[in-house]
């Protein structure tokens, strides 16, 4: 296959400074729950994206001191030559694909509270640190700023000597200190430091002329700014001060990084945010500078991409979230492959797993976090084993991924469903604002249409005695979960008295199959903490009912907080009228009526509920499993194939740890890990020599 020659100029070279980006594919600097804790993971993953085509890969942001301390998150850390050799691996990995290898160094300020190294905290002005810690910040003094120069320049010369090849500044987001220098709302100094745009940029600037002074012409420049905070006045401001410290540093840095702060507004989700929003903010940046510019929209699309170069409002096409779905983005558009990309949903579970501080993972990409400590490659799979062939019954997201990975390992695969597949990706897809989840089904269904070995079935119903007929060596049952409608939860641990008396209960199963409360009130109880509760009360608040939402969290959507899309979630459903009840338990359901208990006083409460909807937790579908292994698995090892469970079938999660368990089984299928042992490659803590 060869490139539409539409896509030609993302293949054009581009000077940043001294080095040459070879094409504009760039991975901006993006977290992944690893940072300076899992240096041999992070070089892994970031090198994949070099071999997958990004010209530019950056890592997250690098404390430079031990007063930026960020614990207890994981992020990239640049403090000493430990530091240093850490951060070369990632480089020497970069490098080996012929990209070239980036670094964004940060002082946090009061953006942290330096809950490991236990220093003062260093802010711009007196005050609080940025969340609930009772910790307060320190305003610097002209000698703390010169400390905060050396820090900077010394990391600078580290980044260097790893072999980097671009050296940020950054003051994008709202946790950078050059960012709260330049900003009113925490600038209050009365020095040249404060006051006038130029004095708050100063920093900046200041910083900005040391790295290049520090890099000569060995390195380029980078500056990464929000150039809107989406507050308005009482911010940044693309059409205010913004747009003038572009001005005032236009032709100092070798390229502009730009975006809008804070991250949540930076990497929104799709249900609230299109690929391209940042457009109205960031297109003027180009008028004020000869330097290239780099710009992030969630852009999966190569007509997108194409449009943002001819228009004029970027040089370079960034991305965090496109590259982590697939690192094989730019190689796939190169090589004519669009079929072949795996397109970004916006689901931020990627962003979830750095506020969660586990390794990145991803709902597209299973293979992301893992290519080095369980050596998986997005792009190619290990060869087959012994064994032929494999059944899959259940074409949700397991099941897809287990049959389209093992089509990749050469086995013959059949794969069933009594539905046209794709499972809850397909159904939740038709919610508001989940449309895009119909891009997990979409891209198997069609690896799996265009592979010689997988054949897929659907309409088909399986039952035990058609799948020992079948004859397989492995099959999968991959059948899914069913929401519960007694009323168990995470709060509530048993069945809730009275459920089955109710003469008007849904589930989302019920809703996602278009059945619609008649009659409001509406009550949504939400014990299940994720977006799902959120969207049915809108969906229902859409038709004009009158909806409550009830959860035992501490506000509604709780686990959203960490896709960063929980105020967006509250917001809307306060606009359309919903009312809000949290910290209250389901105790108990009579028709049209249900009681909940106040987690904090236990006093009961009565609540219309004409219509009810419980989103509270999922059954595994394992009645196939059982009648095929037996109760209790009795006839497992009699059986003339193996029999395995996965995805929701077995322990109802994420979409994304659906994929991932379907794909791990296709991984593993012919050589299962040792149950007693460790099934990665773990990273090590140093043990220092003299312990005893
Ligand atoms: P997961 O997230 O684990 O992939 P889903 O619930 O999304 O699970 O998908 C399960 C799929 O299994 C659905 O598409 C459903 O139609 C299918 N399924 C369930 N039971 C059977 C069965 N007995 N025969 C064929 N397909 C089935
Ligand atoms: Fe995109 Fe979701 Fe993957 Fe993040 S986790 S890269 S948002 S598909």
């Amino acid at each position: 296959m060869t490139r539409d020659p539409r896509y030609d100029v993302l293949f054009e070279p581009v000077q940043i400074g001294p080095v040459t980006a070879r094409n504009r594919f760039y991975q901006v600097p993006h977290c992944n729950g690893m940072g300076h804790v899992m240096p041999n993971s992070v070089a892994a993953m970031r090198g994949m994206k070099a071999e997958g085509g990004w010209a530019v890969v950056a890592t997250e942001e690098c404390d430079i001191h031990p007063s930026s301390d960020v614990l207890p998150y994981r992020e990239g850390r640049l403090w000493d030559r430990q530091d240093q050799e850490r951060l070369a691996l990632m480089v020497d990995a970069v490098h080996a694909h012929g990209s070239l290898a980036a670094i964004e160094l940060m002082h946090h300020g009061h953006a942290v509270s330096n809950r490991y190294s236990r220093l003062p905290v260093m802010a711009v002005s007196d005050m609080a640190v940025a969340g609930y810690d009772p910790v307060q910040a320190s305003a610097m003094t002209r000698r703390d700023i010169a400390n905060v120069r050396r820090w900077h320049r010394k990391a600078v010369l580290r980044a260097r000597d790893a072999g980097f090849d671009i050296i940020y500044v950054y003051a994008g987001h709202d946790l950078t200190l050059p960012m709260h220098f330049i900003s009113r709302r925490y600038n209050r100094r009365g020095d040249e430091y404060g006051g006038s745009l130029e004095n708050r940029v100063r920093l900046t600037r200041e910083l900005l002329e040391d790295t290049r002074d520090a890099v000569g012409d060995t390195c380029g420049v980078a500056f990464r700014f929000a150039v809107d905070e989406l507050m308005g006045d009482e911010g940044i401001c693309s059409a205010g001060e913004g747009r003038e410290v572009v001005q005032m540093l236009a032709e100092l840095p070798d390229i502009w990084d730009v975006n809008v702060s804070d991250w949540a507004n930076d990497s929104v989700t799709a249900r609230f945010g299109e690929e391209g929003d940042q457009e109205p903010y960031v297109s003027f940046v180009k008028h004020y500078t000869s330097k290239p510019v780099v710009g992030v929209g969630r852009f999966t699309s190569p007509d997108a991409m194409v449009t943002q170069i001819q228009r004029g409002v970027l040089d370079m096409i960034g991305a965090a979230r496109p590259s982590i779905a697939d690192p094989f983005l730019p190689s796939k558009i190169e090589q004519g492959r669009l079929e072949d990309i795996r397109e970004c949903i916006g689901c931020n579970i990627c962003v979830a797993s750095d506020w969660t501080q586990s390794p990145i993972r991803c709902t597209q990409n299973p293979t992301m976090g893992e290519e080095w400590r369980r050596s998986w490659h997005p792009e190619s799979m290990n060869e087959r084993g012994a064994s032929k062939t494999v059944l899959v019954v259940g074409a949700g997201p397991a099941g897809l991924e287990a049959a389209m990975s093992l089509g990749r390992r050469g086995y013959d695969v059949a794969l069933a469903d009594r539905t046209e597949g794709g499972g809850r990706a397909v159904a939740e897809a038709q919610l508001p604002g989940l449309a895009s989840y119909q891009r997990v089904a979409d891209y198997r269904l069609g690896q799996i249409g265009r592979s010689a070995n997988v054949r897929f079935y659907p309409g088909s119903e399986m039952d035990a005695s058609s799948i020992c007929e079948f004859g397989a060596d492995h099959v999968a049952i991959a059948t899914g979960a069913q929401w519960r409608r007694d009323g168990m939860g995470r709060a509530t641990w048993q069945p809730v008295a009275g459920c089955e008396t109710h003469p008007a209960l849904y589930t989302p199963d019920d809703i996602i199959a278009g059945q619609r409360p008649e009659r409001g009130p509406v009550l949504v109880y939400d014990d299940d903490h994720y977006y799902l509760g959120g969207v049915i009360a809108e969906l229902l608040a859409e038709t004009g009912l009158a909806v409550t939402l009830v959860t035992p969290g501490p506000e509604v959507s709780h686990w959203t907080q960490n896709t960063m899309e929980q105020h967006r979630i509250e917001q809307r459903l306060l606009e359309m009228g919903v009312m809000l009840v949290c910290k209250q338990t389901l105790a108990a359901v009579s028709p049209g009526q249900v009681q909940t208990r106040c987690n904090v006083t236990g006093r009961m409460q009565q609540r219309d509920a004409v219509s009810l909807v419980l989103v509270t937790i999922r059954a595994p579908e394992d009645a196939l499993y059982f009648a095929v292994a037996g109760q209790d698995e009795a006839q497992l090892a009699d059986l003339p194939f193996t029999l395995m469970r996965i995805g929701d079938c077995l322990a109802p999660s994420t979409i994304a740890q659906a994929v991932y368990d379907g794909h791990r089984f296709a991984r593993e299928i012919d050589e299962r890990p040792d149950p007693d042992a460790v099934p990665f490659r773990r990273e090590q803590s140093l043990i220092e020599s003299g312990n005893s």
